[in-house]
C-alpha cells in the first residue's frame, strides 16, 4: 500500500506544485499586463478631453459621419454606431450588408450582427437572421432586453418579430440575378445551363468572383467610452445555416472598455479559429498599440492558416481586416493584403485613410 501511495502522493504533490507555478505564471503575466494598463492609463486624457472618433470598414464613410455627428449631439456611443450602419442595412446598392446583401446557395439572404457596449461591457447578436433589415438593431435588443447574448434562426427572426420589426423580402433583384449567375455556372454537371454571355447584365459581370463585404464600425466618446458594431450578410452563396464571425463575440469584434476595440471584415472562418478580436484586445492590454496588435494578430492568423488556403508563397489567399481603437484614441486599421482603405470621422473631418497591411497585392 505505502509503496502505491507514495508515489501517488508525491505526484499529487507534484500537480500541486505545478498547478501553483502554473497560476504564479498567469499571474505574473495578468500583474505584467495590468501594469501595461496602469502605465497607459496614467497617460489618458481626463473624461470629456477624449478624442472623439469614429471608424469603419471602407464603404461606411457615411456611417462614421453620422456616428460621429451623433456622438457630438450626446447619443450613446454604440446607439452612434448602430445608427451609422444602419445607413448600409438599408442601402440595396451595398451587397454584403442588410437589404441588397448577396444570399447563401440557395437564395436566402441570412444575415449576422452582433454589438458591444463597452461602458457597460454588454454584448447582443443574432446569427442567420432572415426578413429582417437591420440585424443590428435586433442585437442590441437582444442584449438590452433578454438574458442571453446570441440568438440565431427561426428563433432570431420570432424575437424580431416580437419587437415589432418588418419582415420583407431582402432579396433584391440585382442580388437574385447575381446568385442565379453563380448557381448556373457552379457546376457543368447539373441541369442548370450557363447563359450566354451577351445576355447577362453588365451589373451581374461584375460579381463574377465570389465577392465578400461587411460594415463594422468603432467608436470612441470624450468621456473614452468605446463601442462597437458588425453587421453583414456573410459570405455570399455561402451553405444555408452557415454563421460567420460577425456575430461571435471575441472572434468578430470586442470592446474592453478600458483598454480599447477591434472588429474585424474578411474570411470569418479565421477570426473564428483564432478567437482575433479579443485577442488583439488582450495584446493592447499588455502594451500594443492597435497597429502592433492587430499585425500581431494577422501574422498568428498567417502562420495558422492550412495550405488549401494558402498561395505559393505560403501566404494567405483570402484576405483580413482589423479595425483597432485604444483607449487613448490611437487607432489604426490593418489588412492582410493592400492597399486597402478604411473609413473615419474626426476632428479632422470625414475621409478614408490607407489601411497597413501585411502584404501587397502585385500591381496590375
Ligand atoms: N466576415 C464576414 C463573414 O465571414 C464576411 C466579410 O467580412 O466579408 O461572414
Amino acid at each position: 500500500m505505502t509503496q502505491i501511495n507514495e508515489p501517488a502522493v508525491g505526484r499529487r504533490r507534484f500537480l500541486t506544485g505545478m498547478t501553483g507555478a502554473l497560476a504564479a505564471g498567469s499571474m505574473i503575466q495578468v500583474s505584467a499586463e495590468n501594469g501595461a494598463l496602469a502605465a497607459q492609463s496614467a497617460k489618458l486624457p481626463k473624461p470629456g478631453e477624449f478624442p472623439v472618433r469614429v471608424i469603419a470598414s471602407d464603404n461606411g464613410l457615411e456611417a462614421t459621419r453620422r456616428a460621429y455627428d451623433l456622438i457630438q449631439q450626446g447619443a450613446d456611443v454604440l446607439d452612434a454606431c448602430i445608427a451609422g450602419v444602419n445607413i448600409v442595412e438599408d442601402d440595396p446598392n451595398d451587397m454584403t450588408v442588410g437589404y441588397g446583401g448577396l444570399p447563401n446557395e440557395d437564395g436566402v439572404v441570412e444575415l449576422d450582427a452582433a454589438v458591444m457596449h463597452g461602458p457597460t461591457h454588454r454584448a447582443g447578436s443574432v446569427a442567420a437572421l432572415q426578413k429582417i433589415k437591420n440585424p443590428s438593431k435586433v442585437a442590441k435588443l437582444v442584449m438590452e432586453q433578454t438574458d442571453h447574448v446570441l440568438l440565431v434562426g427561426e428563433g432570431a427572426l420570432k424575437f424580431a418579430r416580437a419587437h415589432g420589426f418588418k419582415e420583407e423580402d431582402l432579396l433584391t433583384e440585382k442580388a437574385r440575378k447575381i446568385w442565379l449567375y453563380w448557381r448556373q455556372k457552379r457546376d457543368q454537371d447539373d441541369d442548370w445551363i450557363e447563359p450566354p454571355d451577351e445576355l447577362l447584365d453588365p451589373e451581374v459581370k461584375k460579381y463574377f468572383k465570389r465577392p465578400t463585404g461587411t460594415i463594422h464600425c468603432a467608436a470612441i466618446d470624450a468621456r473614452g467610452d468605446i463601442s462597437c458594431t458588425t453587421t453583414t450578410s456573410g459570405l455570399a452563396f455561402k451553405l444555408a445555416g452557415r454563421v460567420g464571425d460577425s456575430p461571435i463575440v471575441g472572434a468578430g469584434l470586442y470592446v474592453d472598455n478600458a483598454v480599447g476595440s477591434c472588429g474585424s471584415t474578411g474570411r470569418g472562418e479565421a477570426n473564428l479559429l483564432n478567437l482575433s478580436s479579443s485577442t488583439a484586445v488582450g495584446l493592447m492590454r499588455a502594451g500594443r498599440s492597435p497597429k502592433d496588435a492587430g499585425l500581431e494578430m494577422l501574422r498568428r492568423i498567417a502562420a495558422n492558416t492550412v495550405p488549401r488556403l494558402c498561395d505559393k508563397d505560403g501566404r494567405p489567399n483570402y484576405d483580413l481586416t482589423f479595425y483597432l481603437i485604444a483607449k487613448n484614441g490611437d487607432y489604426a486599421a490593418v489588412s492582410l493584403w493592400g492597399p486597402a482603405k478604411f473609413a473615419i470621422t474626426d476632428a479632422k473631418g470625414t475621409r478614408h485613410e490607407a489601411s497597413v497591411s501585411l502584404y501587397e497585392r502585385a500591381a496590375k
